[in-house]
């Protein structure tokens, strides 16, 4: 599981996780809602490693990210998705997504093309394996970086806000696949503006506020939220974002 105890980071004067809670179980898919600026991006960055904390700890599977001996194994098990496509531009498909498969797990060149060929069957970019990323949509491209995530066998996939350069068209192309993963088990942190996707895919919705962690709910309780007295604050965020 990951685990978020007591997270706080700031740049500068400004407070940006200001003590953050969070565990996320094994199946599991956690959808991370809050405003621009609430923090979203500095949380997974902290999770991934990306960023160093000023106080607290975040472990996956018992490996604390802080901890520069247990990062490389913390790292095995969770792998990221960015909302910019930052593949290689002068790689094909193909070779970016077996780059770290090959350096970091040593696989053979072999081995590990036929599983990034396999990957790309399952996205619906087969024939388009030996593409360059120029040649590709926005869409196909944000599919690549599913599939070189995937290919390291990550037990986690921390996306942030991977579908909000594309166009609605491009986007449910992306979410699909997400659909997918998520039907078959794979454990998700979610960061995202979409809302009803969110409602369909999460087992729960945490919602981030100027870096507090301020709602955790199952899915369902959340959305009962909406409209209530009882969380203006959620309230207010979702008339916002519909
Ligand atoms: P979100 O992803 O929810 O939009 P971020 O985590 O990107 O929020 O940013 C939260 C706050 O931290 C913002 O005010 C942002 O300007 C600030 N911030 C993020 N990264 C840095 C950085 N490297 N240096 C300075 N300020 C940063
Ligand atoms: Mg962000």
């Amino acid at each position: 599981m990951i685990r978020a105890r007591g997270v706080r980071k700031s740049f500068g004067s400004a407070i940006v996780l200001d003590g953050i809670d969070l565990d996320v179980e094994s199946g599991e898919v956690v959808s991370i809602l809050g405003s621009s600026g609430s923090g979203k991006s500095t949380l997974i960055r902290c999770m991934n490693g990306l960023e160093k904390l000023d106080a607290g700890s975040i472990t996956i599977d018992d490996f604390d990210v802080s901890r520069p001996k247990d990062l490389a194994e913390a790292r095995k098990r969770s792998a990221t998705v960015f909302q910019l496509f930052n593949l290689y531009p002068h790689m094909t498909a193909v070779q970016n997504i077996t780059l770290a498969p090959i350096q970091v797990l040593k696989r053979s060149r072999a081995e590990a093309e036929a599983a990034a060929r396999t990957l790309l069957d399952s996205v619906g970019l087969g024939a388009r394996a030996d593409a360059y990323p120029a040649q590709l949509s926005g869409g196909q491209r944000q599919r690549v970086g599913i599939c070189r995530a995937l290919a390291m066998n990550p037990r986690y996939l921390l996306l942030d806000e991977i579908t909000s350069a594309l166009d609605p068209e491009m986007t449910a192309e992306v979410l699909n696949i997400l659909a997918q993963l998520a039907k078959n088990g794979t454990t998700m942190v979610f960061v995202t503006h979409e809302i009803e996707f969110a409602r369909t895919i999460s087992s729960r919705i945490v919602f981030l506020d100027k870096g507090q962690l301020v709602v955790d709910l199952p899915t369902e309780e959340f959305f009962a939220a909406d409209g209530g007295m009882a969380r203006p604050r959620i309230s207010q965020f979702l008339s916002k974002m519909r």
